[in-house]
């Protein structure tokens, strides 16, 4: 299964991934986890995205298709692969199909987890992550001084400052005017599965679950 899970920052994306991974035993590409990762390894692309990261702007798109490019060749990819936060515009999706294409592959479906904006604001302002691990959890703001350590790793938690109000608002509206118009990109494609993502985590789970079988299975019958 090669999968896309779509939606505005806070939207699920990364709490569903967990329960995919298991599903489908394939990996989940995280491009906003991978970029943190370059940052906290000092590179010159951690350094090069730093800007446009804790302003809440798009990483241009060269250098998200080759991020992407390169991590797509990776032996684990082979079976299939999660991607989350990739495509966010346009012509990433278009450089996406290429590539495939030419892997003699394609994406099986994208799974838009559709929240609204005040839910989305309210998410985020609860959002701690791992300062060394991306993990997340959500803790009310006035808990923010007596925050307990990561249970994946130990780390520091801490609120990314893209997840700051101000940041945030800016964030949603990038979404709008860079990344919905993917809706109908593959809406065209007959791919997208609009899910409610303001359902409980576990409903939504079993949604996107059952609509990947109907899937295998309808691809399976053809
Ligand atoms: P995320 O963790 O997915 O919310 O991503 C955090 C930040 O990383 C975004 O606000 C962007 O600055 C950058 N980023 C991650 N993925 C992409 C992408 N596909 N295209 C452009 N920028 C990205």
């Amino acid at each position: 299964m090669n999968l896309i899970l779509f939606g505005a920052p806070g939207a699920g994306k990364g709490t569903q991934t967990g329960s995919l991974i298991d599903t489908y035993h394939i990996p989940a590409i995280a491009t906003g986890d991978m970029l943190r990762a370059q940052r906290r390894a000092g590179t010159a692309l951690g350094e090069q995205v730093k800007s446009y990261m804790d302003r809440g702007e798009l990483v241009p798109d060269n250098l998200m298709i080759d991020i992407i490019k390169e991590r797509l060749q990776k032996p684990d990819a082979k079976n299939g692969f999660i991607l989350d936060g990739f495509p966010r515009t346009v012509a990433q999706a278009e450089a996406l199909d290429r590539k495939l294409d030419q892997l003699g592959r394609r994406v099986d479906a994208v799974i838009y987890l559709r929240v609204s904006r005040q839910v989305l604001i309210d998410r985020l302002s609860h959002r701690y992550s791992c300062r060394t691990c991306d993990a997340v959890y959500n803790f009310a703001p006035q808990q923010a001084g007596n925050l307990p350590r990561c249970s994946v790793d130990g780390g520091d938690l801490y609120q990314r400052p893209d997840d700051r109000p101000e940041i945030v608002a800016h964030r949603i509206d990038v979404f709008l005017k860079h990344t919905a118009p993917l809706i109908d990109y593959y809406t065209a494609q007959h791919k997208l599965e609009n899910i409610d993502g303001q359902m409980s985590v576990d409903d939504v789970r079993a949604d996107i679950t059952r609509r990947l079988s109907a899937l295998r299975k309808g691809a399976g019958s053809r």
